[in-house]
């Protein structure tokens, strides 16, 4: 058994971070400016989204999506229960209503055709999820967004960086191989949080391809005001502006944007090495008949933000708070993917909703284990992991 804890997530800082931000902080300027400019054009370009605004989460970015597309109280949007809080919450910022619909078993990702059977006349947006990194099913989203004049918000969190079938996410959505054909407002949120792909500590940005939207979010992330401070103090700026709406305060610092412009150099490193990682996992747990490996994808780029791997608990002894137990003291530190929104108390409460309302998502959460996926591990963890986890399987198994 390993002597040190393995920490479940940790990110891959190294000198270029320290640099970046040493260099922000001599420069006298630490909010919004330049380095924040130039981390939206790196990343816009990263994810091949023509417009992007960068902010301080992902939860800001979809508050700010949903204000572009004009949410209104009253409206409804669907969205998955098997997601973080963030999804859903903001939805209620505009005491509009979260439609649930149940997902995929296989990828834990929103069924399109459960959408479909979702839309009523209040519907305004869909709000797809890419839990993990694997890509939700977006030809069809996009598809049914044109068919019924609905935005799409990308919650795309988990998903940099990541694609299937030819498109990146971040990339505008091509129905019939042409860009914004459809006419569906589309906006991408990424997030940067200390645990993401990438990580600015806290921070987020919106990627879309249309200028106005892009132009409203850069503008009500900043109190509504219609120019930044930057523009306002620098030298050929002015000191007018003028409040447009009562926006919020949710814009990114260059601080912030300095370690992601270092984490985006090594996006593609990182990723790698977790790919890597998720293949030693699914090889060693393939053939054990208590585990159920992660979906592989196909045509496409798994962002393997998360290892999510589940237990057949008819052949197991114990159920899967016992198994993260037993790996904690084990030296591993595992999670848990997610406790779908719709069994909290706010969601029950509010709408009135069950467990079997959403049976796969209250099932599949029942039988999940988040093993640790990041750069930072060396081969030794992997095995550790591995080893901790074979052996709980091998004492457990009936
Ligand atoms: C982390 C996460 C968010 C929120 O990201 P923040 O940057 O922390 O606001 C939203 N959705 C999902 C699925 C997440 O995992």
């Amino acid at each position: 058994m390993r002597n040190d804890f393995l920490p479940f997530a940790l990110p891959d800082l190294d000198d270029t971070e320290l640099q970046g931000v040493a260099a922000v902080l001599c420069s006298g300027w630490l909010t919004t400016g330049p380095r924040t400019r130039e981390f939206e054009a790196a990343f816009a370009a990263a994810v091949g989204g023509p417009h992007a605004v960068a902010v301080n989460s992902c939860t800001a970015a979809m508050h700010l999506a949903l204000d572009s597309v004009g949410l209104k109280r009253g409206d409804e949007v669907i969205t998955s229960p098997y997601t973080f809080a963030a999804t859903a919450e903001v939805i209620r910022y505009f005491d509009a209503r979260p439609v649930f619909v149940d997902v995929d078993p296989d990828t834990l990702n929103i069924r399109p055709d459960l959408i479909e059977r979702a839309i009523s006349e209040r519907t305004r947006a869909i709000i797809p999820v890419h839990v993990a990194g694997f890509p939700a099913e977006m030809e069809e989203i996009e598809r049914l967004a044109a068919q019924h004049e609905l935005a799409v918000i990308e919650d795309a969190a988990h998903a940099f960086p990541a694609g299937w079938h030819g498109r990146r996410v971040g990339e505008p959505l091509t129905p019939n191989g042409k860009p914004g054909a459809s006419g569906a407002p589309w906006l991408a949120c990424f997030s940067f949080y200390a645990t993401k792909t990438i990580t600015t500590g806290e921070g987020g940005m919106i990627v879309t391809d249309s200028e106005e939207l892009a132009d409203r979010c850069r503008m009500m992330a900043l109190h509504g005001i219609s120019k930044d401070a930057w523009k306002r103090y620098s030298a050929d700026g002015s000191w007018y502006y003028e409040i447009m709406a009562p926006g919020y305060k949710y814009n990114m610092t260059d601080i912030a944007a300095a370690i992601g412009m270092a984490q985006l150099a090594k996006a593609a490193r990182m990723r790698e090495r977790r790919e890597w990682i998720a293949r030693r996992y699914s090889e060693a747990f393939a053939e054990v008949p208590q585990l159920q490996v992660p979906a592989e994808i196909t045509e496409g780029v798994h962002a393997w933000h998360l290892y999510m791997l589940r237990i057949h608990q008819d052949r197991f002894g114990i159920d899967r708070g016992r198994l993260v137990q037993e790996l904690k003291e084990r030296n591993i530190g595992c999670s848990v993917h997610f406790i779908p929104l719709h069994i909290h108390p706010y969601y029950r409460e509010t709408f009135g909703y069950e467990a079997d309302d959403f049976p796969v998502a209250y099932r599949e959460y029942q039988r999940e284990v988040s093993l640790p996926i990041y750069s930072r591990m060396t081969d030794a963890d992997v095995d550790d992991v591995i080893g901790a986890v074979t052996e709980v399987v091998r004492r457990h198994a009936r």
